[in-house]
C-alpha cells in the first residue's frame, strides 16, 4: 500500500488525509499542536470547495452545520448600499455559499480521519531532497510527503527554498459574539483604510471581523481601539460590538505568499497556505486548500510524477492571490479622494459585474 506523510493537520492537512485514505493510502498527520483544534471564527466556504467536500463524502455534514451566506453586498460607513450582491444569479449558478465556525469544519474533519494516523505533538524540522521527514519523535518516510504546515512551512524550504511572506499593510480581528437583538442583512462596510464585516452562523451566534491599515505588529488593538474606529458607523455595528467579548478577541497581521515557481520537488507537495496562502479579501484560503487535497490524492492515485498537480493547482491558485490582494487594495484605499472615486465606481457598477468577476472562482469543477 503507498503511504503520504502529511505535515500538518489544519484544514488541509486534514482534507489531504481524508482524501488519500479515500483513494487506498495508508497515511501518517504529524501536527505539530498537542491537539488539533481550530481558533475561534467564521469561515466562509464557496461553492468551489463544497464541491471538494462532496468529494471527500463531506458536503451534507457540513451544510448541516452552517448557514447559508446572504451575501448581501457593501455599505459605507453611514450604511448607504455601495454594491449588491446578484445572490439568486450566484446561487442559480453555482449553488450556496455557507458560513460555519471553524472550529465545526475541522471538528467533522478531523473525525473523518482515523485516530491512529494523527500524531499530535510532533514539530518537523526539515524535509529531506528523498523524502524523509525529520521531526521531534524522529522521523517518517513515504511515497508522497506533503507539505499542509501553513504560511510558515518547512516542508516548502525543500521545494523552493526559503520564502518570506509579505505583509499586506492591514490587520485583522475577529470575534463571534452572541447578539443582544436581530441582525438584518449581513455584509460588508468599507470606510477609508477600515473594514467591517459580519454574518450569522447556524446556531444564532454572529462572526465579525473588521480590518484596518497599520504597520506590521502594533501592539494593543483591543475591543477599546475597535469600538473607536467602528463604533460610530452604520447599525449594527455598534451593537455587535457592544456585545463582544475581549477574551474571544483575535487580532492577526494579514500577509500572503509570492508566487511559488512550483508546488512540487520530487514526491513532495505544497498544499493549502504552505503553497499559496492569501489574503482573506475574497474567503478562499481554506477553499483552495479544499481543492488541492482533492486534486493532489487524484494526481498523485494515478501517477508517481506529481508535476501534474503543480500545472493543474499552481495558476488557479496564484490567480486567486492576485485577486485577493488587488481586492484589499481597493477596500483598504484611504485618501478622501481616492475613496470617493472607489465609492463612485462602485456605486454605478452594475450587480452582475461582482457576479462575473467570481465566475473563475466559483465554476471549479473536481
Ligand atoms: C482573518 C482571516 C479570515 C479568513 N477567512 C477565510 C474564509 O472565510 N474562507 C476561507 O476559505 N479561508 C479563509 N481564511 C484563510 C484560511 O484560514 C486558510 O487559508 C486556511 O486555514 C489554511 O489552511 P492550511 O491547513 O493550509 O494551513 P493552517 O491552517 O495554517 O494549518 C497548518 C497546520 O500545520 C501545523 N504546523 C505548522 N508547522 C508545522 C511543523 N513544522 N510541524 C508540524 N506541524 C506544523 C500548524 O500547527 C497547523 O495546524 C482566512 C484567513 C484569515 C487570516
Amino acid at each position: 500500500m503507498s503511504k503520504a506523510v502529511i505535515v500538518g493537520g489544519g484544514i488541509g492537512g486534514l482534507a489531504t488525509a481524508i482524501a488519500f485514505i479515500r483513494q487506498g493510502w495508508e497515511v501518517e498527520v504529524l501536527e505539530r499542536s498537542a491537539r488539533i483544534a481550530e481558533v475561534g471564527a467564521g469561515l466562509s466556504i464557496w461553492p468551489n470547495a463544497l464541491r471538494a467536500l462532496d468529494e471527500l463524502g463531506l458536503g451534507d455534514e457540513v451544510r448541516a452545520r452552517a448557514a447559508e451566506e446572504g451575501l448581501a453586498g457593501i455599505r459605507d460607513s453611514k450604511g448607504r448600499w455601495l454594491s449588491r450582491s446578484d445572490v439568486e444569479a450566484v446561487r442559480v449558478r453555482y449553488g450556496s455559499p455557507i458560513m460555519m465556525h471553524r472550529a465545526d469544519l475541522l471538528d467533522i474533519l478531523r473525525a473523518a480521519v482515523p485516530k491512529s494516523t494523527l500524531r499530535t505533538g510532533i514539530s518537523v524540522s526539515e524535509v529531506r531532497s528523498d523524502g524523509t521527514v525529520v521531526h521531534s519523535a524522529g522521523t517518517s518516510t513515504g511515497d508522497v510527503i506533503v507539505g499542509a504546515d501553513g504560511i510558515r512551512s518547512v516542508v516548502r524550504r525543500a521545494v523552493v527554498g526559503e520564502i518570506e511572506p509579505r505583509y499586506s499593510g492591514y490587520t485583522a480581528w475577529r470575534v463571534v459574539i452572541t447578539p443582544t437583538e436581530p441582525i438584518g442583512d449581513m455584509g460588508e462596510t468599507w470606510g477609508s483604510g477600515e473594514r467591517f464585516g459580519y454574518a450569522k452562523l447556524a446556531d444564532g451566534r454572529v462572526y465579525c471581523f473588521a480590518v484596518a491599515n497599520m504597520p506590521a505588529g502594533t501592539p494593543g488593538g483591543g475591543l477599546s481601539e475597535l469600538r473607536s474606529r467602528f463604533g460610530t458607523w452604520h447599525d449594527p455595528i455598534p451593537a455587535l460590538l457592544a456585545a463582544a467579548d475581549e477574551s474571544a478577541l483575535l487580532k492577526h497581521d494579514l500577509y500572503d505568499l509570492p508566487d511559488l515557481k512550483t508546488f512540487v520537488a520530487g514526491r513532495i507537495a505544497l498544499i493549502g497556505d504552505a503553497a499559496h496562502a492569501m489574503t482573506p479579501n475574497l474567503g478562499q484560503g481554506a477553499c483552495q486548500a479544499l481543492e488541492d487535497a482533492v486534486v493532489l490524492s487524484r494526481v498523485a492515485a494515478k501517477d508517481a510524477d506529481l508535476s501534474r498537480y503543480d500545472t493543474l493547482r499552481r495558476p488557479r491558485t496564484q490567480m486567486i492571490v492576485k485577486r485577493s490582494r488587488a481586492i484589499g487594495a481597493v477596500g483598504q484605499l484611504s485618501s478622501p479622494l481616492a475613496v470617493l472615486a472607489r465609492n463612485t465606481l462602485m456605486r454605478l457598477a452594475p450587480s452582475s459585474a461582482q457576479f462575473k468577476a467570481l465566475a473563475p472562482i466559483l465554476d471549479w469543477e473536481v
